[in-house]
């Protein structure tokens, strides 16, 4: 018999869930006339329908050729589901369950019989099997809608953000009210706290919130307590309704403001005791922002009691800063902080809110900080491991744009505290800048493979 291609969605919300998906994959592995061609990487959702509750899922999506027939193959299936524990007559609708596996194609065949419906009947309705479905097949085309499997995804996510559009809140209390209502309904939120002035560095933030979580919610506040120059704080740049156009158009569903004394009204008169920012906060900005980590981690404690999200969405272009609010997370015990990475412009330069006031000839000189990393990586791989030598070559690239250095150091981000001295197993390079009036930074994982310059 010809083999047919046949596509399986994988769920497990009881038990060992990991080990339940990989177990069924590894048994289809092992099962006669069948070839496992691809499996997609398994995903966290809610439980939708059945009683409330009950654990998230994993789910996930595998291809493979099988020679059994279409009812024989569903039988396997069956068979496996009750090995890893799954009782059918014991079963509540849509209830808990160590291993689900659906049928979901087998090659073109369309059939509608009391044991198997093909292709699955449901399929295209449900967002925890097609966001795994689209990971190894996009351009799938499915038969009912006609919509290609990514559009369909993208239909989906947004019917399930509202037609809404963005919502305003003008003070933390109604984003707390807000996110509240949100949360009763069961909506995981992903947050990403912001002082405005967006670029396309924030707005991929908003894109990974919406992957990992029901919805994203944005805060836009220049956080007066995080600023040691207050020339620096007066000049930041502020552009609030064109920062809501571009939240909305980036599928966000909330952005709140606020000012000082709303966020901390029990201090109305501005003088907020500081959250210790911890051991990451010592050294590079810590040494050069006094007060600056400590204003961070006071503004994000408060964010996130706000808010209360599932995920906290941070870029790894203010790596120290990650560091911080990471130590913070651990102290509060929640939000899970994700760390996304830096999005740079074409010749390699980190986007950042401050670009926007350097003056074209300063505009040009601002490219060294990240061709003094990428110059720096090169030679990390080229076996260069001397901390002293990787560093002497950021200072060589900075000197030649004549910026004025505050730090251009390399470290090991296992110890991120310590001035590293011998020969190193993992290295990030970190530099500070001013370029004219304006303060730049950016970093790079010396090991990374993440693009830069496109030249
Ligand atoms: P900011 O508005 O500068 O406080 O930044 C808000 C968030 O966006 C922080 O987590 C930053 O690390 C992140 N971010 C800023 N610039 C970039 C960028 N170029 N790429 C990725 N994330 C960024």
């Amino acid at each position: 018999m010809k083999p047919a291609t046949v596509w399986v969605a994988l769920g497990s919300n009881l038990g060992d869930r990991r080990a339940n998906l990989e177990g069924a994959c590894e048994a289809l592995r092992c099962a006669d006339g069948v070839e496992v061609l691809r499996v997609s990487p398994w995903s966290e959702t809610r439980a939708e329908g059945g009683p409330s509750g009950q654990p998230d899922y994993l789910n996930g999506c595998l291809e493979a050729r099988t020679t059994l027939a279409p009812h024989t193959f569903l039988w396997l299936l069956q068979r496996l589901e009750s090995q890893f524990g799954r009782d059918r007559s014991r079963e509540v609708r849509n209830g808990p369950r160590p291993l689900d596996l659906d049928l979901l194609f087998y090659d073109e065949l369309e059939l509608d019989d009391p044991e198997l419906v093909l292709p699955h009947p449901r399929l295209e309705e449900r967002l925890f099997v097609l966001e795994p479905l689209c990971a190894l097949a996009p351009e799938l085309v499915l038969p009912r809608s006609g919509r290609r499997v990514c559009e369909r995804v993208e239909e989906l996510r947004a019917a399930r953000r509202g037609t809404a559009g963005l919502v305003r809140c003008a003070d933390p209390e109604a984003a707390r009210r807000w996110c509240e209502a949100r949360r009763a309904e069961g909506a995981r939120i992903g947050f990403i706290p912001t002082m405005g002035a967006l670029h396309e560095g924030h707005l991929s933030l908003v894109r990974a919130a919406l992957a990992g979580n029901d919805l994203a919610c944005a805060s836009v506040f220049v956080n007066p307590l995080q600023f040691d120059d207050p020339r620096d704080l007066a000049r930041y740049p502020r552009h609030l309704d064109r920062d809501a156009e571009l939240l909305e158009s980036a599928g966000c569903s909330m952005l709140f403001t606020g000012t000082l004394a709303e966020f901390f009204p029990e201090h109305e008169d501005g003088n907020v005791p500081r959250r210790d920012p911890g051991p990451a906060a010592e050294g590079l900005e810590g040494a050069f922002r006094p007060g600056h980590f400590a204003g961070v981690a006071t503004i994000c404690a408060r964010l996130f009691e706000v808010v209360r999200p599932a995920r906290a969405y941070f870029g790894e272009k203010d790596f120290q800063q990650c560091l911080v609010v990471q130590h913070l997370a651990r102290v509060l015990g929640f939000p899970e902080i994700v760390v996304c990475p830096t999005s740079r412009e074409e010749d390699g330069l980190a986007r950042s809110s401050r670009n926007q006031l350097l003056a074209p000839a300063e505009r040009a000189q601002a490219a060294a900080l990240s061709r003094a990393l990428f110059a720096a990586r090169a030679a990390w791989r080229e076996g260069e491991r001397d901390p002293a030598r990787l560093e002497a070559l950021l200072a060589a690239e900075l000197a030649r744009a004549r910026v004025a250095v505050e730090y251009a150091e390399v470290r090991d981000p296992e110890r991120f505290g310590q001035r590293p001295r011998k020969p190193l197993a993992r290295a990030r390079a970190l530099i500070a800048a001013r370029v004219g009036r304006v303060r730049l930074i950016d970093n790079l994982d010396l090991a990374g493979t993440e693009p830069g310059a496109l030249r």
